[in-house]
């Protein structure tokens, strides 16, 4: 006999998720009727999917993109070949300042007013690449808007904060935030190539306080080995990618040394602001390290772009296991299909859906911040309507330091007597046997 879960009923789609559970002493009770909990609302079940661009499955890729290609040719006509795909001439040539920008780009009245000088958290910088993607005339294009000032960056609200996540109450040694039992997080250094409008570190990030001198670093590598019970080492800032390589591969070779640290993680956005970082040489130097994941930043399919495709497939080719980190945010990626348009394209990139993040109230992120209920729906248009593999964890990085919580829609549709009442993908409800001991 085939036993799995039985189909008992399918339900019309409710805007609420009320229900109750059917307890025990119940159980005498008409095992299934109009008074069942209604089915959650059930998102699109087919939203217009974003295109794969060709390139992803082509062995040979383009050099660059066309919005790239023509960017180069419009601002950088004297830039060569070798200059363009050179990352730190990338990195010499950020766009940091309004009179850069306004060049590039039409700037919109909130724009330029959270350019002028002063009073912003974070600072201002774009590579040239990333630039490329933003779209000149379009204020809320989604890149546009994650990493061009607007004026609500200045606005406080509720339950913001500078240090949302309490990094500061949890960092034994600077740059070290030790939160959870086993594994720590190590700030190597305050630089980033592209700042992010949202950066959960907005405090730190730019301010060119958080050096990677031996001196400093040193003490966050003494504190680890003083630490046994530190198994994984978690090297994010600023963005690890961004020092040269002898000064990555010292820090890595350290860590290496010590015996308890059997993990080691790179938290990183350079595979899509800078990609022409991931070099050769670079990913040889990582590969000594192993086992040595990544976790790449992503926001939005759009950078999915031929030169990140690229870095990608050089990062996972050496083995190093790609996973992905994005933050749900208000107008730029809180759309299912957007978010599973971006989650399909991790994937044949080789890059594994890690964490979607519940924007943290940082200070001044109020117009990046969408509902819970808004990330749950989001959720609930990926499982089961996409592969497993594709679907994100959802959390909470709990304010205060409570670590992260995940959340996800409600698959539990209650119990009656001996069986658990359970919830599908498209809303119907299904029976498990799941008899309680006596
Ligand atoms: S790359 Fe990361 S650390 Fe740097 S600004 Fe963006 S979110 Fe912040």
């Amino acid at each position: 006999m085939q036993l799995g879960p039985q189909p008992v009923l399918k339900l019309h789609a409710a805007p609420e998720i009320v229900f109750q559970e059917v307890t025990s002493d119940q159980s005498d009770e008409p095992p299934v009727t109009s008074s069942e909990p209604p089915s959650p609302e059930v998102s699109d079940p087919h939203p217009a999917e974003l295109p794969l661009p060709p390139y992803f499955l082509h062995q040979r890729l383009p050099r660059m993109g066309e919005s790239t290609r023509a960017f180069r040719r419009a601002h950088f006509p004297e830039a060569t070949d070798a200059q363009w795909h050179d990352w730190r001439w990338q990195l010499r040539n950020r766009i940091r300042t309004l009179e850069q920008l306004e060049c590039m780009v039409a700037l919109g009245p909130e724009e330029r007013r959270a350019l002028q000088p002063g009073g912003s958290l974070l600072p201002f910088a774009v590579t040239p690449y990333y630039m490329s993607l933003v779209d000149p005339d379009d204020p809320e294009q989604p890149l546009r808007r994650t990493v061009i000032p607007v004026q609500s960056e200045f606005l406080r609200t509720y339950g913001e904060a500078d240090d949302p996540l309490g990094e500061d109450g949890h960092s034994p040694v600077e740059g070290v935030v030790h939160r959870y039992p086993d594994r720590v997080l190590f700030l190597v250094h305050d630089f980033c190539s592209t700042f992010c409008r949202y950066c959960t570190r907005s405090r730190v990030v730019g301010q060119g306080e958080l050096l990677p001198n031996r001196e400093r670093l040193q003490a966050g590598l003494v504190y680890i080995r003083n630490h046994p019970e530190i198994r994984d080492v978690l090297l994010s800032g600023g963005d690890p990618l961004t020092l040269a390589d002898d000064k990555l591969d010292w820090i890595l070779g350290e860590l290496r040394r010590i015996p308890h640290v059997q993990f080691i993680r790179i938290g990183t956005k350079v595979p899509t602001v800078l990609p022409q970082r991931i070099t050769p040489e670079l990913v040889k130097m990582l590969r000594k390290h192993h086992p040595l994941f990544i976790s790449i930043h992503f926001t939005h399919p759009d950078e999915c772009t031929p030169e990140t495709v690229k870095a990608c497939r050089r990062l996972a080719d050496a083995g190093i296991p790609l996973g992905s980190q994005t933050v749900l945010l208000k107008g730029v990626n809180d759309d299912v299909s957007v978010m599973k348009s971006l989650m399909h394209r991790l994937l044949v990139m080789r890059v594994r859906p890690y964490y979607l993040y519940q924007c943290d109230p940082i200070s001044g992120s109020a117009h990046f911040r969408t509902t819970v209920a808004r990330g749950l729906e989001i959720i609930r248009g990926l499982r089961g309507w996409t592969t497993g593999y594709a679907v994100p964890t959802y959390v909470i990085d709990a304010p205060g330091g409570g670590g992260k919580i995940p959340l996800q829609p409600d698959f539990l549709a209650g119990r009656d007597g001996d069986d658990l009442l359970l919830r599908n993908f498209t809303g119907e409800v299904y029976r498990y046997p799941d008899p309680q001991p006596a």
